[in-house]
């Protein structure tokens, strides 16, 4: 059986299989392009692992194991949210300085400890018999008081994970992907998966 990950973005592809290699799991994981499947999937959970299962349920509708994840920044002092609307935190189409500028603003005058936040990242996975299952990932650190960092995207230059003197955006690309939430997920949806296959096959 075929895996098809809800999403057209390579490098989340690339950055799964790799991951999954690394962790000694050999799967053939394909595009939602790759199967010709073009409409366009509506996320209207409410927290990241329905977004995820809403993501993977729709393929495995069409007969293939789903694959998929959501992911998100919660600053602790703001309730949770950005969270699942992160992407769109300040409107629509994504745009991640627009974002970080309205994260700024909403810390405004906020002390240090009263910038926490966490990095989350879910990936679910389900299977056309309707069994499934999610894992998730979690980085913690607080948000800055301005951006520090060129790399990474999204709200990189605002996160600073606990432990380091740097931003997500100054660490190398091997570095984020050994603490970061993504990574977390992954190692974890690598443990779970080869039971789930063996499971179902
Ligand atoms: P997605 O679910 O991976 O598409 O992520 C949704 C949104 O969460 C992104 O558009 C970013 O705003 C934010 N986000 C998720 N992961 C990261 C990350 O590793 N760094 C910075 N922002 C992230």
């Amino acid at each position: 059986m075929k895996f098809v990950l809800a999403s057209n973005n390579r490098h989340k592809i690339e950055e799964i299989k790799s991951i999954l290699q690394k962790n000694a799991c050999e799967v053939e994981i394909l595009s939602l392009a790759d199967i010709g499947y073009t409409d366009e999937i509506v996320e209207d959970g409410t927290s990241f692992e329905e977004n995820a299962l809403i993501k993977a349920k729709t393929v495995a509708s069409l007969g293939y194991i789903g694959i998929a994840d959501d992911s998100g920044l919660c600053v602790d002092a703001l309730n949770g949210a950005p969270g699942i609307y992160s992407a769109r935190y300040a409107g629509e189409p994504c745009d991640h300085n627009a974002n970080n500028e309205k994260l700024l603003k909403a810390l405004d005058g906020k002390e240090d400890k009263e910038r926490s936040a966490a990095f989350v990242s879910v990936i679910a996975c389900a299977h056309p018999n309707g069994d499934f299952f999610t894992v998730r990932g979690e980085c913690h650190g607080k948000i800055l008081t301005s951006r520090q960092g060129e790399g990474g995207f999204g709200y990189d230059p605002l996160f600073l994970p606990d432990g380091y003197t740097v931003t997500f955006a100054e660490l190398s690309f091997d570095e984020k992907n050994t603490i970061s939430h993504r990574a977390k997920a992954l190692a974890a949806f690598a443990k779970a998966l080869p039971p789930f296959i063996r499971q179902h096959s």
